[in-house]
């Protein structure tokens, strides 16, 4: 039997608050990857299942690779459908907000999340939750937040709560937050869900072809151009780091979504135990920070003391306002103060 991770309490809160509403608005974070969009679909089918009105809105678009799923068309982008967005948002009367655990990381939707009368429950596995929702699910120690979204449905209504699309997006969220089933993956709770899921009829090898081999010729030999000739190792640090301009990113005819997963090919080389991959962002005016590190190494607090940002112990990430100069400058900074620990490791 699976273990309840989620407190009764909470789970019979969320309960009664659902029965009271008909108009949900489910909301993540900006840039969304498979778990988000994942968890969002996979939530959005249980309430609809229930009979509620339920729209997922997002900050910006998200990776071609995740369009298969179902009612992934629905989906509304605050970027483009400011309005409407901010219309669903006034609206409702509940928020889910999954997969993030600060307003900050829903970019230009959070003043209207903000101020919102709807009551806000969080649903996430971020550590340190911020303060801004009325009821807080919040489990590090869950490997997605798709799979506190399999557990919260689970608790409610066992499985018949689970759809078959609504199962594809579970796994799907669960299968890109853990590499595959690579890494974070050794829990045996793990196991008994995909169980569940399996048996609502998915098809595992057909969402792993749809998720990791739709790309196309231009992002493979951009990945071979990455690894030849901008993959730098510094084995006395245990460390890689690998940048792209926006220049190169032109060459390759980068579009959103290319980019996923660059940043844990070194952590293949026998020795490296952190990753890091910074993207030029002109529109945003930025470069991108992707931190990756295996083992005890703390990537997310190399996010953010050097690089405004955070996450996971082995999964973080940042920004930082300036060059990409700037952000190797910092990059090596953080090297050094990070030396200790990233000798003697893996
Ligand atoms: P990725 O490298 O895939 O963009 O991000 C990996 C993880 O790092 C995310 O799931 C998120 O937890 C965290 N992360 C990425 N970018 C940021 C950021 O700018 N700020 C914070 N606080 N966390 C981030
Ligand atoms: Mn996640």
């Amino acid at each position: 039997m699976i273990k309840d991770v989620l407190e009764q309490s909470k789970v019979d809160l969320f309960k009664s608050w659902c029965e009271e509403v008909n108009n949900i608005v489910i909301v993540t974070h900006v840039s969304p990857d498979g778990d988000a969009i994942g968890a969002s679909l996979g939530l959005a089918q249980f309430l609809t299942q229930q009979g509620k009105s339920v729209q997922i809105i997002v900050p910006n678009s998200f990776p071609d690779f995740l369009r298969w799923l179902e009612g992934a068309n629905q989906i509304l982008l605050y970027d483009k459908n400011k309005e409407k967005a901010d219309s669903y948002i006034e609206k409702a009367e509940l928020i889910c907000c999954l997969d993030f655990n600060v307003l900050k990381r829903i970019d230009e939707m959070e003043e209207s999340v903000g101020k919102a009368s709807a009551r806000k429950v969080m649903l996430d596995h971020h550590m340190h939750p911020g303060d801004f929702c009325d009821l807080t699910l919040s489990y590090p120690e869950l490997t997605s937040t798709s799979e506190g979204v399999f557990r919260l449905i689970y608790r409610l209504n066992g499985s018949d709560g689970i759809t078959k699309s609504g199962a594809e997006a579970i796994y799907t969220g669960m299968m890109t937050d853990t590499g595959g089933f690579t890494y974070n993956s050794n829990v045996p709770d793990l196991y008994f869900i995909i169980i569940q899921l399996l048996t609502k009829g998915i098809n595992k090898d057909q969402i792993y072809r749809n998720v990791y081999n739709t790309y196309s010729e231009d992002r493979l030999r951009m990945e071979g151009f990455v690894l030849y000739e901008k993959m730098q190792v510094f084995p006395e640090f245990n460390a890689s780091l690998i940048t792209l301009t926006n220049k190169e990113l032109e060459k390759f005819k980068y579009i959103k979504g290319d980019t996923e997963g660059f940043v844990n090919l070194p952590l293949s080389i026998n020795g490296v135990c952190f990753s890091t991959f910074l993207r030029e962002d002109t529109q945003k005016k930025m470069i991108k920070v992707s931190l990756r590190s295996v083992g005890s190494f703390p990537c997310n607090e190399v996010a953010k003391e050097f690089f405004n940002g955070g996450g996971h112990p082995n999964a973080s990430g940042g920004e930082v306002y300036g060059t990409m100069d700037d952000a190797i400058e910092l990059y090596k900074r953080a090297l050094i103060k990070f030396q200790n620990l990233l000798v003697n490791k893996k």
